[in-house]
């Protein structure tokens, strides 16, 4: 898939404890809307699948009905939008959204309980608004891929995470690793865990998805962290995303990540995965190490075995 993604708000309603772009720290959005429309404008007819929404939270800007007339008026095909779904527990705005065109919805689902994930969004009723605003979407007859962040506070939670999320109707499950940047950074030792500690637990969760005959997808874990799941990992190589990000253009997502969000170590050499897998978050490596990263023998298509 060849995309547009627009970072659409630096702001949310939420308060999530590891938001990777530091909204609960953002007192005002830096984003115009002229920079958006002129990003739109410029690729417009270039053959983008698709445009993604993101932030913070796209759905508490004033204007974001409009952009998603604009996104339809510049003939873009459809829209995702990333979002906590807060908003989307009103049918009569889940509804609006939808008819405006976006068809798919990826939303965050970080616990399993109303408990956990207000704890991490630090908005109480987020839970609850979420659950209402998936049943919304899939009740219009919208996609939905939820996305669950492993961090500190619900990893031990993670299989059930899964089972709701399906139980809910969620099309797609997505399992992502804690990127380390904005408030996670800010926060690092109280949201951060070990990827030796949450393995049991990322493992079941993939085994619950498979044994439903869920459609899985995970983001950020380095290849040897997820043994048995790699044909899991997101695929940059067929996602082309080009991503306005505040006032700079990403012609590759990937591309980006692999320059300045992530590293490897002298290890990664020797091993199978090296040429498809991005390393390892670069502040994580920094204040963790490397200790729990092990290279893989073979070949990434053949037989596979930890490197004595
Ligand atoms: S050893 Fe390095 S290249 Fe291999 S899977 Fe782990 S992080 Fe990726």
């Amino acid at each position: 898939m060849k995309a547009l993604s627009i970072h659409l708000t630096d702001v949310c309603n939420s308060k999530c404890t590891f938001c990777i772009v530091d909204s609960p720290h953002m007192k005002q959005d830096t984003i115009m809307r002229r920079r958006v429309s002129r990003f739109l404008r410029e690729n417009a007819g270039q053959g983008y699948e698709a445009v993604n929404l993101h932030g913070g939270e796209a759905t508490i800007r004033r204007d974001f009905l409009e952009i998603l007339d604009e996104i339809r008026d510049l003939g873009y095909p459809t829209v995702f939008l990333q979002t906590n779904a807060r908003k989307l527990a009103r049918m009569e705005y889940a509804r609006t959204v939808v008819e405006k065109g976006v068809s798919l919805f990826v939303v965050s689902m970080h616990g399993a309980t109303a408990q956990t994930q207000d704890r991490i969004s630090l908005a109480p009723g987020s839970f609850d608004q979420a659950v209402k605003g998936i049943r919304n979407v899939k009740e219009l007859g919208a996609t939905v891929r939820t996305n669950s962040v492993v961090c500190k506070d619900n990893f031990t939670e993670l299989p059930e995470i899964i089972d709701l999320c399906l139980d809910l109707g969620a099309d797609m499950v997505n399992i992502s690793a804690l990127h380390t940047s904005g408030t996670a950074l800010r926060n690092f030792w109280q949201v951060t865990p070990r990827y030796d500690e949450i393995r049991p637990y990322v493992l079941q969760a993939c085994e619950r998805a498979v044994r439903r005959g869920a459609r899985l997808l995970m983001e950020g874990f380095p290849y040897c962290t997820v043994p048995g799941y790699e044909r899991f990992l997101v695929d940059w190589e067929d996602n082309r995303f080009k991503v306005l990000y505040r006032s700079f253009v990403m012609e590759d997502y990937e591309n980006h990540m692999d320059d300045f969000e992530r590293v490897k170590d002298q290890r990664c050499g020797g091993c199978a995965f090296d040429r498809v897998c991005g390393g390892v978050y670069k502040e994580y490596a920094e204040r963790i190490g490397w200790d729990e990263f092990h290279p893989i023998a073979g070949t990434a298509t053949g037989q596979l075995a930890p490197v004595p």
